[in-house]
């Protein structure tokens, strides 16, 4: 089970179907994506510390099923070689049966319990260097025992201990190396009681290039592997910022205008539907005024901090977005007209308690004007929502703006809106509005 007792190399496949990312939501930054980039660019493509267990879940669902495959194969060619055993040493039959048939059933069965129970890579992709290693040793042990006189041409075989000792699945590289020095090792010794000088010879000159070439394969095996592990990590962070990118306004990191009628509509029409549903539109004062005295930059900055103090005013449900340039909108469902003007004027206060430091003694107050509106009935649409709290909005803004003003079917729409929208979409559903009949027109 994927839980804090998880030891490290296993894991949950089934919490792994549920969420098949590698990236934690705290991972999607730009510090992480360095450290990847970094672990890219570096030729030993080592995995950060911080990416180890996402490594190896990766490599667990990439290699699990090769691995089984490579393992079952390799027991079937080591138990068919008792049949070379039979021919070559014949004395050592009964030997070679039993120790050929206990290791392979070892092997497999300890290769199967760790990844099909324990889940964990690591230690299964190590059982095939350590059974080649015993295996390596008990068969020198038979032809040291054995009064063949054919153990020297025999024991040229030891290179097929080292190539599958090299090229399993190799999710790390050393238990590899260290099999591969063992297993020279034990050659060495074998050659040096069963071999002329000459042999010798021969035999180190056609078992190294196999050993070296393999390793290096083996090596080129984990590179390939943490390379392709990085690049999917890096895949996934630029897909789920460009979704964030998608759906989030840069500037204020809050929902942009799409997102914000995609949440809010989903909300809406969502069953059972609450009837006390309210929609806050505020807008930043004399905006203009911040951007013409002290520059565009300020402008941003005020823009930031209204979008800070606004979204802490926020519960866990209430929708909160960007909804145009100094624009912002908040849907605040299942909560009373009177609770959601109360909402409104702390937003209000907060906002108007702000200040920007512009130099030490110089600072900066700017306050907002908000309208207020309820859905009235569940058939009501988001877009008239949104033009009752403009309307009311207006209203705020005609009365003397730092003020939150409830919707009232009474109040007249503001004249010159259309001229001024900065968003072409709201254009056209202010035109939208202007033809509709039942509508409350704004032009
Ligand atoms: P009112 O109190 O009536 O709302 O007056 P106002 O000056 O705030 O209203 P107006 O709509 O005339 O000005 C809005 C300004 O907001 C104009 C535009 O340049 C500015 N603006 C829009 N988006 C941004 C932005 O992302 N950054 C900055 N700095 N300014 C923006
Ligand atoms: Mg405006
Ligand atoms: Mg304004």
């Amino acid at each position: 089970m994927a839980s804090a007792s998880q030891t490290e190399g296993s894991l949950n496949s089934k919490s792994y179907a549920s969420d098949r990312h590698l990236l934690r939501p705290e991972e999607h930054n730009a510090a992480h994506r360095s450290v990847i980039e970094l672990a890219l660019a570096d030729p030993r493509a080592q995995i950060p510390a911080c990416f180890q267990a996402s490594y190896l879940r990766y490599q667990y669902f990439q290699q699990r099923h090769s691995l089984i495959q490579i393992n079952y194969i390799t027991q079937l060619v080591f138990l068919l070689y008792y049949f070379a055993d039979m021919l070559i040493i014949p004395d050592m039959q009964l030997y070679s049966a039993s120790f050929r048939l206990g290791l392979a059933a070892a092997v497999m069965s300890a290769c199967f319990f760790l990844i099909r129970y324990k889940q964990n890579i690591l230690w299964a992709d190590i059982v095939l260097p350590i059974g080649t290693v015993f295996s390596m040793g008990l068969w020198i042990y038979m032809l040291l025992h054995s009064n063949s006189p054919w153990t020297d041409h025999y024991l040229f075989v030891s290179v097929i201990f080292i190539l599958i000792a090299n090229m399993g699945v190799q999710v790390t590289f050393k238990p590899a190396f260290y099999a591969s020095a063992c297993i020279a090792l034990i050659a060495a010794f074998g050659a040096a009681a069963l071999m002329t000088f000459p042999q010798m010879t021969i035999f180190a000159l056609t078992f190294s290039p196999i050993c070296l070439f393999s390793l290096y394969i083996s090596w080129n095996n984990t590179l390939n592997g943490r390379r392709s592990f990085l690049r999917t990590l890096l895949d996934e962070w630029y897909l789920n910022n460009l979704n964030d990118l998608a759906h989030t306004d840069e500037l204020t990191q809050l929902y942009n205008r799409r997102q914000f009628v995609y949440a809010a509509e989903h909300k809406i029409h969502e069953w059972p539907t609450s009837a006390a549903t309210c929609l806050l539109m505020f807008d930043v004062d004399h905006f203009k005024k911040v951007n013409d005295t002290y520059g565009h930059d300020v402008g941003d900055q005020v823009l930031q901090i209204i979008a800070n103090t606004a979204r802490k005013e926020m519960r866990h449900n209430d929708i909160l977005a960007r909804f145009g340039g100094e624009e912002f909108i908040v849907l605040i469902p299942e909560t009373q007209i009177e609770d959601s003007l109360m909402i409104a004027e702390r937003i209000r206060q907060s906002i108007a308690q702000e200040q920007l430091y512009l130099k030490p003694d110089m600072k900066l107050k700017f306050t907002v004007s908000i309208g207020v509106a309820q859905l009235n009935s569940p058939q009501q649409d988001l877009d008239e929502l949104i033009k009752q709290a403009d309307i009311a909005l207006y209203q705020a803004k005609e009365r003397g703006r730092n003020r939150v003003v409830r919707y009232d079917p009474s109040m007249s729409a503001p004249p010159e809106k259309i001229n001024q929208h900065p968003d072409p979409a709201a254009l056209q559903r202010i035109r939208d509005l202007k033809n509709n009949p039942s509508g409350v027109s704004i032009l």
